[in-house]
């Protein structure tokens, strides 16, 4: 990526960065691919531009075992997609084991108790990662259990999960595993096939760096097809998009968001180009690794352990000054072109700042120099 070709265009056009994921920051070229109308009835949009996506997700998904895997795409911001899969994955005698450690996992069982499936939580608090023996000894004792879904990086925080252990104790229990991936799919290597993941979803707007509009769902086909006709919702039915989207050759069944699909298209061409999920990975790592050091440099500390932190996004403690407000701090930074998350961690005052988007370690580089600009709570 030529950065001295790239700033030029963000900043005639982008007047900040968003380093809250997300919506997050976005590349021109994606931003421009939307600039045309799309006829949702022929094969230049569903057959040149859906079905690819679609395929292309399942390779992203498992390079071990594609063919188990197929992919449906939903209308509306991530929750709906999570919603559309634990709506329409469980059947009505199913019982769901939700492990939750920050917001969206709260979500999840908020997602439950609307629907009133049956369910029951692993509640770890904010700071610390599920308990894996207490999940193993549940998934021995409670035979009524059918399903177990996670959050996979906890945007909450920024924890990454260890789905590669808590999958490995849900398949050997023989459970269904459901995965919210929202803010790691796309930016951390990771094999669905491999891990046995059943079902996962994950967004437009987030590691593939398009822009919001719909979600996705990954799922095991054979996994999917028992679902017929479970779905507590019509328009958030799971299998009958799918049948639709594989029936249609890309059709979707409700108002298609054409211009968001053609711009996610874009992004994951430039996926490919930066080198796929490893490099966007690297990225990202470098990214979050000048953001810290040069934050714990300027006497900021975080929230989390290195151990539990993801490369997506980072929680800092406030300041410990009676002058500082988060309002203003944020102000000036967005003066500056940046804008960052307000923190979310109950109890404890603390900001965020996102790694993840179309942003280099050149952008933190800067950031960190307005941010040493900006403290004027030491003045
Ligand atoms: C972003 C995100 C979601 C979805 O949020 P929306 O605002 O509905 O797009 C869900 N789960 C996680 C972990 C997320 O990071």
């Amino acid at each position: 990526m030529n950065q001295s070709e790239r700033r030029p265009d963000l900043e005639c056009e982008n007047p900040y960065i968003l380093l809250t994921p997300g919506p997050l920051s976005t590349s021109v070229t994606v931003r421009r691919a939307m600039l045309r109308d799309w006829c949702t009835w022929d094969d230049d949009y569903n057959g040149d531009i859906v079905t690819p996506i679609r395929e292309g997700l399942v390779k992203l998904a498992s390079s071990v075992r594609p063919e188990d895997y197929t992919c449906v795409l939903m209308q509306g911001s991530g929750t709906f997609s999570v919603e559309s899969m634990i709506g329409s994955v469980l059947p009505t005698d199913g019982r769901l084991l939700i492990l939750s450690n920050g917001g969206y996992g709260a979500r999840l069982v908020e997602i439950a108790k609307r629907l009133r499936i049956d369910h029951v939580v692993h509640d770890t608090g904010e700071l610390a990662p599920p308990d894996l023996v207490r999940l193993e000894e549940t998934l021995e004792t409670d035979g009524s259990i059918s399903h177990v879904v996670m959050v996979h990086n906890e945007t909450t925080t920024g924890m990454m999960n260890p789905l590669t252990d808590v999958a490995r104790i849900v398949k050997a229990a023989q459970k269904v595993f459901l995965v919210d991936s929202m803010s790691a799919f796309g930016g951390v290597p990771f094999d669905l096939g491999e891990l046995g993941i059943d079902f996962l979803v994950s967004s437009a707007n987030k590691c593939i760096q398009g822009v919001p509009g719909f979600g996705f769902v990954l799922a095991k086909r054979d996994e999917l097809i028992k679902t017929k006709g479970f779905a507590r919702s019509l328009s958030l039915d799971l299998y009958s998009q799918w049948q639709t989207l594989e029936e249609g050759g890309g059709k979707w069944r409700y108002t298609s968001p054409t211009h968001v699909v053609r711009a996610f298209a874009q992004a994951m061409v430039e996926l490919e180009e930066e080198g796929g999920v490893p490099a966007r990975f690297a990225r990202y790592t470098e990214n979050q690794r000048i953001l810290v050091e040069g934050m714990e440099r300027l006497g900021f500390r975080t929230v989390l352990p290195r151990e539990l932190q993801s490369p997506i996004i980072t929680g800092f403690y406030d300041p410990e000054s009676d002058q500082y407000e988060f309002k203003r701090f944020y102000s000036l930074l967005k003066e500056k072109g940046f804008v960052i998350y307000p923190g979310k961690v109950t109890g404890i005052s603390s900001f965020r700042i996102g790694t993840i988007g179309h942003v280099f370690p050149e952008d933190f580089r800067r950031l960190i120099n307005v941010i040493g600009e900006s403290m004027y709570w030491k003045r």
